[in-house]
Parts: C-alpha cells; structure tokens; sequence
C-alpha cells in the first residue's frame, strides 16, 4: 500500500489560485532564454545553472554552453577541461562534473529517460530537478518545490510548513492540464512578486486567496556572513601569467586554476607561497588592488600583490588560452581586473 500524507490545502480555493496564477503568468512572465523550449536537455542546463546563482548572471553562460555544447551527444563527449572552462565564473563545479557524468550515462543509454522516477537516476539530478524536466519538457504531472515556491506556500498558508509538507501542498495545487507553466509560474511568482523581502502585495493577483499579505515571521535568523582576507601573487612573463591548479582531492574546486595563493606570515599549509604583510610595509611594497569577494557563507577582501619569486609548483600560461582555462571564478575575476581576460 502507498503511503498517504494528509491533505494540506494552502487556499481556500485551488481552482481560483490556478487560474490567477496562470493567467498572471502568461502576461507577465520574463522572456528568459530557456522559455519557449521543450528540449530537455536545454531545460536540464537552465535548471542545474540556475541552482544557487542569479538569473543575470546565468545568461551569459547559458548561451556560451550551448554554443559549445549544443546537445548532449556534444557534452558527453566533451574533455572535462573544456566542460569546467565553460563553467567558469559559475561557481559549484560539482554541477558540471554532474552534469557531464549525466550526459555520458544517457549517450551509454541511449535515450533521454523522460519520466521524473526515471531522471532521479542520472548523476546530479534530484527530486526538484528531475520534476522540473519531466513537467516542462514531457507535461508531467507533477509539481516542483525549490526556495520561491517554499516561501509562496509558506505566506499563502500562513503557517510555517515543513519541507515534507510544502511538496504535499505543491502536488495538491499543481494545475494538471499545464504542469510545466504552472511549475514556472510558481518559481516565477516567488522570484518576482512573492519576493524574500518586502513582497509585492499591492499587485498581487493572488491578494485574496493568501493568509499572509506580507512577510511570514521566521523563527530562524540568517546564519551571518564570515569575514576573511586573502592575498594572491599575480606574476607575468610577456604574455603569460603564473597560475597553478588545486589538488584534485580539494573539497573546493578540485582541478581549477587560481592564482599563486600568499599565506599570512608562513602559517599555511604546503604549496603556498608565505607573505607577510610588516615586512611588506618595511619594504614599501604597495599591493597592485583590492577587490571583494564571496563565497558561500563568507565574504573575502582579497589583496593582489605583484608577484614575486615563487617556490610552489606553479605553470605559465598564455594570456590567449586563458579563456580555454578551468578558472576559479575569484582568478576570472582578477585576471579580469588585470585586463588579462
Ligand atoms: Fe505573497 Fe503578498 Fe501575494 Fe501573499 S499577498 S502571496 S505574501 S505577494
């Protein structure tokens, strides 16, 4: 026997909900590159892109993939250097690790699986991704729950529903006859109207059937940003540039390319270059900038120092192959600074 949940009705009226939310959507909804399509392995990339990184920001790179890797036959094949170097600037390389391990095993396969049970199998493919391929690509009929759609739920309902209870609450809701659109609409709503902050109530077409009209008081508090300074050393012989790459065992960006990374007063570990900043004041060195950057919970303020003699192992590249390069999206943008990219 299945295992049922209880029912979690988050409107008063389903049907209403449907049909303003819907309607809503086909007039408002953004002109984003992978709306419009049914290809699944362009909804794939948009999807797996779009986990944790901006719209904006996914754009660009969406287009530069595809015109690298137009389909999937194309990525499977692929040398994983070329595959991360597309990525670059996207951060979470472990997406296109997945990714690319996924596209192999269809090629292997032989065919795209099409139901969402079926896509669960591939590498990198969760429960949210596979239901987002399979409603907007094959009209399955089932629903999608990713941050938006947990908080639209959450103010709808008023109540702080579980992660468990917001899929229930999802499946109930979901228009059958246009999974897919429904599915984007609800992402949609909660990226656009229903936003984290300061929702857009007043224009809400879904004002009536909400508990909420407003932001859910939350019982948690965002955990708060780390602060940490670190240095790079940018070295140049002509028109190359000294860079090395991270071990393939890093729990970060095993295999990327960064620059010479300085320790503090020699307290790191192997393979970095030691730096200490009295002595570089003793010896008026003046850093060549300063730029900030984040990374997951902590904020870097990163110093470029101009490089100097260096004991770690360390490779010079080109300027011109730069852009063929699996880069740290903190070395891209250095190297960017630097006018080198
Ligand atoms: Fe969100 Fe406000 Fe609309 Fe409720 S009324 S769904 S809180 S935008």
């Amino acid at each position: 026997m299945p295992r049922t949940h209880p029912s979690i009705l988050v409107v008063p009226s389903s049907s209403r909900y449907r049909t303003a939310l819907l309607s809503w959507y086909d007039s408002h909804r953004r002109d984003l590159p992978w709306r419009g399509t049914r290809d699944p392995y362009r909804i794939w990339l948009s999807e797996i892109m779009l986990q944790q990184t901006r719209v904006a920001a996914v754009i660009e790179h969406y287009y530069e993939f595809l015109r690298r890797f137009p389909t999937v036959e194309k990525l499977a094949r692929a040398r994983e250097a070329s595959v991360l170097a597309a990525w670059s600037g996207l951060g979470y390389y472990r997406r296109a690790r997945m990714m690319h391990a996924a596209a192999k095993q269809i090629v292997r396969e032989g065919k795209f699986p099409e139901a969402s049970e079926e896509l669960r199998n591939l590498p990198g493919i969760g429960r949210y991704t596979a239901a987002a391929i399979a409603s907007i690509a094959f009209n399955e009929s089932v629903a999608v729950v990713d941050g938006n759609v947990e908080r639209v739920l959450r103010r709808l309902s008023g109540k702080l529903l579980s992660l468990r209870e917001c899929w229930t609450a999802a499946a109930e809701l979901l228009d059958s006859t246009r999974p897919g659109d429904f599915n984007q609409a609800m992402m949609e709503f909660g990226a656009v109207v229903c936003t984290p902050r300061m929702p857009g109530c007043l224009t809400c077409p879904v004002v009536d059937l909400c508990a909420t009209r407003g932001e859910l008081p939350s019982q948690s508090k965002p955990a708060p940003q780390r602060k940490k300074e670190i240095h790079f050393a940018l070295r140049c012989r002509g028109r190359a540039v000294l860079l090395v790459r991270r071990a393939m065992n890093a729990s970060l960006m095993p295999g990327m390319w960064e620059l010479p990374e300085m320790r503090v007063n020699g307290a790191g570990a192997a393979g970095k270059q030691t730096f200490s900043p009295s002595s570089a004041k003793r010896r008026k060195d003046k850093p060549l900038y300063k730029l900030r950057h984040a990374i997951t919970v902590t904020d870097y303020s990163v110093t470029v120092w101009r490089g100097r003699r260096t004991k770690v192992d360390a490779k010079w590249i080109p300027v011109d192959r730069l852009k063929q390069m699996p880069l740290t999206g903190l070395a891209r943008k250095i190297l960017r600074k630097a006018e080198m990219l």
